[in-house]
């Protein structure tokens, strides 16, 4: 027997024109690379998505074709995102921070017919259209006045859009329809692509808006730093407009000082990024001694975040850092570490341990630790496993079936990261599957490591990775950059992780390096690492 409940599709372009006649008035701020700021609201994109609609019906674009931007973060973007989606459309992000080759390969097999650009990427753009030919259309995200030099055939988004109504009937397909194309960022082979359906975004954005999740409100501001090119923007671009949040889009510019100084001028609330720009950002405080205003909480995630960055929000600013973590294949938010009701009542300093884990798992997912035969793993907080993951925001295939059946026989997908699962479903990631050291059939958590590591005072950034070894197979060395001005040698760095760490885990090596390379969404790049190292030999003969 079927419920008696309306069908109603979940499609989000009902995401828009709930924030457009609900939350019209309220504020969405970009700024450019140039760091003006212009203001406009939801009212107001939704209309521009409309008129995007009506454009992309105009160029011949129909329900299914691929639509790709390349741009920063802003209110054109937006309108962009939602026009393309409204009309059945699959909107594709292209990083514009990947290597052109990769651009190409990624733009190439989506084969999009319009691309929409940041006036800043016009060079990539003049590259790609000799390589891509689906590409029959060039708009830059600007008005006339921000056009780019440019031998190629290209119009301003606002010149696009201008002469076009603000009217189109949006949805009315099925929820399992395509709505967005991202690409994987390539650390571990060719970019695969993840294409979401509307209702995998739809229920996305209800589940990551639980208060034990992100937990968004009509009283926040909303700094979406994560690109939106990058791993579905973490839903944000949904679950902001959902509850009718005020969005902050700050483009291109991702430095200490003007992260903050959009934080403190817009009164942002809430925000969400990667570790490295958080980083950057507490180094910018310390160095000249700011304070936040509004800023209440952040959620981090893409990399594990290291501990000392938890304490200096949480007791120099007094700000609460959620960490989530998830994957482009996961839509992409899967577990977040907010405190159960057991490690709520436990002492401040035992709570930090589970900050520290990545989480438990958000409503409507399933996830499970396996071996390498399939069989499954302890939940018991100390043995780690490849964590696979099921749910409707779970990828099922990749887009062109590129690498065949990526599911298991119970319809798990694996992450391709190690992790643990303890008694109180709290999931920590050991390692992703191929940084793993492996050392005498043991495996050693690089992630660990390197968190420890980076509360060394001097310390920056900390990367490890293995090397061979005749004996062990494997063993970890520390890469360090240190914070400008620091210093610290080789033995400061050994005695600060002695006793935090296994002995066994002790790197055999401690470089310090002038930078550690960062992959294009801001994660240390260990690929770069290791061919960097091609030729290093261990300081001396560990062997015995
Ligand atoms: P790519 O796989 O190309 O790096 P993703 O952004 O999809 O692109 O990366 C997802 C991966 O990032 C996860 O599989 C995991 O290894 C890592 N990750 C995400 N969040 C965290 C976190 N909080 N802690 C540790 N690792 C994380």
């Amino acid at each position: 027997m079927n419920g008696l409940m309306q069908g109603v599709q979940l499609t989000v372009d009902r995401i828009i024109n709930h924030a457009a006649q609900w939350h019209g008035g309220r504020e969405i701020v970009s700024r450019d690379a140039e760091g003006l700021v212009t203001r406009t609201d939801y009212g107001a994109v939704h209309a521009d998505a409309k008129r995007v609609s009506n454009a992309l019906r105009a160029a011949g674009i129909m329900p299914g074709d691929r639509v790709a931007t390349m741009g920063w973060n802003s209110a054109r973007h937006l309108a962009a995102w939602y026009g393309a989606a409204g009309m059945g459309a699959v909107l594709h992000t292209l990083n514009p921070r990947l290597f052109p080759e990769q651009i190409a390969y990624i733009a190439k097999h989506a084969g999009s017919r319009i691309l929409i650009a940041d006036p800043s990427t016009v060079d990539l753009v003049e590259q790609l259209l000799k390589q891509v030919p689906t590409i029959e259309r060039v708009i830059f995200f600007c008005d006339r006045a921000g056009m780019p030099e440019t031998h190629i055939a290209a119009i301003s988004f606002d010149e696009w859009i201008a002469d076009q109504p603000a009217d189109f009937v949006w949805g009315d397909f099925d929820e399992n329809s395509a709505c967005g194309l991202c690409y994987t960022s390539g650390t571990t082979g060719n970019p695969k692509g993840v294409l979401y359906s509307h209702r995998s975004n739809y229920i996305h954005a209800l589940m990551t808006l639980q208060a034990d999740a992100l937990a968004l409100s009509a009283r926040d501001t909303v700094l979406l730093v994560v690109p939106m090119y990058h791993a579905n923007a973490w839903g944000v671009v949904y679950s902001a407009p959902a509850v009718g949040a005020k969005l902050v889009l700050p483009g291109q510019r991702m430095d200490g000082e003007s992260i903050y100084r959009l934080i403190e001028e817009e009164g942002v609330t809430y925000s969400a990024a990667v570790p490295t720009v958080w980083q950057m950002l507490l180094e910018y405080m310390q160095e000249n001694d700011k304070r936040f205003s509004t800023l209440e909480r952040v959620t981090i995630g893409g990399s594990a975040c290291p501990e000392s960055l938890i304490r200096a929000f949480r007791d120099d600013y007094g700000v609460e850092v959620i960490q989530g973590w998830g994957m482009t294949e996961t839509s992409p938010l899967g577990t977040v570490s907010v405190a159960n009701a057991s490690v709520a009542a436990k002492p401040d300093e035992e709570q930090m341990a589970y900050k520290l884990k990545q989480g438990r798992l958000l409503c409507g997912l399933e996830m499970k630790l396996v071996d390498d035969a399939g069989n499954r793993l302890p939940h018991d907080g100390k043995t780690p496993g490849r964590l696979m993951i099921k749910g409707p925001t779970i990828a099922a295939a990749y887009f062109g079936a590129e690498g065949g059946n990526i599911l298991d026989e119970d319809g798990f997908f694996d992450t391709g990261d190690v992790s643990t699962i303890d008694a109180e479903g709290y999931m920590q990631i050991t390692d992703r599957a191929k940084d793993v050291v492996k050392s005498g059939g043991e495996w050693i958590s690089s992630i660990e490591i390197e968190n420890i590591a980076a509360g060394h005072e001097a310390v920056a950034i900390a990367a490890v990775v293995g090397v061979v070894h005749p004996k062990w197979d494997e063993r970890p060395i520390l890469l360090c950059q240190l914070k400008s001005g620091a210093q610290a040698d080789a033995a400061d760095i050994k005695q600060y992780l002695d006793g935090k760490i296994a002995k066994w885990w002790m790197p055999d090596d401690i470089l310090f390096v002038d930078e550690i390379p960062l992959g294009p969404t801001g994660k240390i790049d260990k690929l770069t690492i290791r061919a960097g190292l091609e030729g290093y030999s261990l300081p001396f003969d560990a062997s015995l």
